[in-house]
């Protein structure tokens, strides 16, 4: 028999003050960044330790109380808030568990090139603790001042620079986890090579809070990538971005980030506040960052060479140039008469530039009028496909023509963001279904009562 999740016990766990209930000081944790998502809980659990988590879980699983673990509620698929309906449909109750007061970062080690971080410390303390050592932390999102170490592994976050190093599950030398029953899976070794049985880690990397809490993450560092450049070009035909890429490797330089950029998105961000670096009026703007011994003289030559004429070239870091770039979310998210349609997809490189030109046609043809504006990580292949001022009821119809479109030419639905709760139709048509099968039996094996993160990745 299900009985109410017993906020005494929890108390008891966490102290008082983290177990919270009051309607107004739980708001901020039942909406997402986007504002779509707002869901419901009957208490904010706020843990300190893996200790705490797994108690927190324990009690939970006498109780069949379901958790959606949440780290900077910055994710954009609907993924960090409970789900309203399923919340309803259930006989039992809701926590959300934040792990905001989980923010330690271990001593980094130079040797092993590592740290241990708690699950709640942001991207922005991890990248501070590795620069005071010397070194680098390879994963950066413009969300960096919040999203966490938990939240980037369980969704497998990409940003500016996977052309260079790789997704975050490329970055977790080790984890510690708590299972939906309490117990703790813990692999902490910095072991470069480590090929014992199945790699949960990996697995749960991207698993959106859907087979365990993350307590802890052990992320590898790298190198600082030394003399950068950042160029912005612009350019007409997007086939030309990956030839010049390709130039920029064969001249010796690093590529650490290639983000592309519209005529309309730049538009949005200058009107917005943004300084303006382009004099041409090119289709697409492409920020190229390089790194390398003489960078910027480098860069300027493989441009010239190339007849490149609309660039401007700064030393890096090149705030000014990145900010064009860095302000595409949050200004679209203002700009938008309604809560913009965002897809997060991935689109094979020779077909981006039809893709958009596809997509302008589908939006120009609306009776209600949209503003599409595209920006991504181009590198990848990685469009944030972004629909403004769509009335609301017109927009999962015109959600589902753009994935539609996505799926027809061979991409993915989900790029760097996940399923969440926005794309769980959607794991269906772009899985297999021998492939969701086994999807399903792993989670009915770790959490056979669906109490982490019911209703996110599994409609
Ligand atoms: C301005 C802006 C820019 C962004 N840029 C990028 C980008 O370039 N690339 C990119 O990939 N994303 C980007 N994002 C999306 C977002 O920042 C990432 O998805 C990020 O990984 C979410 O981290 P979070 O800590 O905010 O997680 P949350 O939003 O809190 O949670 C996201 C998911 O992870 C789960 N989760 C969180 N913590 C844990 C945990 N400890 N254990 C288990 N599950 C957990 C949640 O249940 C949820 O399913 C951007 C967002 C914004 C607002």
């Amino acid at each position: 028999m299900v009985t109410r999740f017993d906020a005494h016990r929890l108390a008891t766990i966490v102290g008082d003050q983290h177990v919270l209930t009051d309607a107004d000081v739980m708001a901020r944790y039942l909406v997402d960044w986007t504002g779509r998502r707002m869901g419901r809980a009957d208490a904010i659990v706020r843990t300190r330790s893996t200790d705490e988590v797994s108690a927190v879980l324990s009690a939970c699983a006498a109780t069949g109380t379901a958790v959606v673990a949440q780290g900077g509620n910055t994710g954009l698929v609907g993924g960090s808030v409970p789900d309203d309906r399923v919340a309803s449909n259930r006989a039992a109750s809701t926590i959300v568990l934040s792990t905001e007061r989980m923010t330690d970062i271990d001593t980094v080690d130079p040797v092993e090139m590592c740290v241990g971080v708690q699950a709640g410390a942001t991207i922005a303390a991890i990248e501070a603790a590795a620069a005071a050592a010397d070194l680098h932390f390879a994963i950066d999102l413009a969300s960096r001042d919040s999203a966490t170490a938990g939240g980037i592994v369980a969704t497998n976050a990409g940003g500016v620079h996977v052309v260079r190093h790789g997704g975050t599950r490329a970055q977790v030398l080790g984890m510690e986890a708590v299972l939906a029953d309490g117990r703790v899976i813990r692999r902490w070794n910095p072991l470069r090579k480590d090929n014992v049985g199945y790699d949960l880690p990996g697995l749960i990397a991207g698993s959106e809070g859907t087979l365990a809490v993350i307590t802890g993450v052990l992320f590898t560092l790298v190198d600082p990538p030394g003399p950068t450049a950042v160029a912005l070009i612009g350019v007409e035909n997007a086939d030309q971005i990956f030839v010049l890429v390709s130039k920029v490797r064969r001249a010796g330089l690093t590529v650490e980030a290639v983000e592309l950029m519209t005529r309309a998105g730049v538009g949005l961000v200058v009107e917005a506040g943004a300084r303006p670096a382009l004099t041409g009026a090119s289709a697409f703007q492409v920020l190229l960052e390089a790194s390398g011994a003489q960078a910027t003289e480098r860069l300027a030559e493989v441009l010239n060479d190339a007849g490149v004429e609309d660039a401007v070239l700064d030393e890096g870091p090149a705030h000014a140039l990145w900010e064009l770039r860095e302000r595409h979310t949050e200004t679209i998210a203002r700009a938008s008469t309604t809560v913009p349609v965002k897809l997060d997809v991935t689109i094979r490189r020779r077909d981006l530039g039809q893709f958009i030109e596809d997509l302008d046609a589908v939006a120009a043809a609306v009776s209600f009028g949209c503003r599409p504006v595209v920006f991504g990580h181009a590198a990848d292949g990685n469009l944030h496909v972004n629909l403004l001022d769509v009335p609301l009821p017109e927009q999962a119809a015109l959600a589902r023509r753009v994935l539609e479109m996505v799926i027809a030419r061979g991409g993915s639905v989900s790029a760097e963001h996940g399923i969440g709760r926005d794309k769980r139709d959607w794991l269906a048509v772009a899985r297999g279904d021998a492939d969701v099968a086994v999807m399903r039996a792993i989670k009915n094996a770790v959490d056979p009562d669906n109490r982490l993160n019911p209703g996110a990745i599994f409609p």
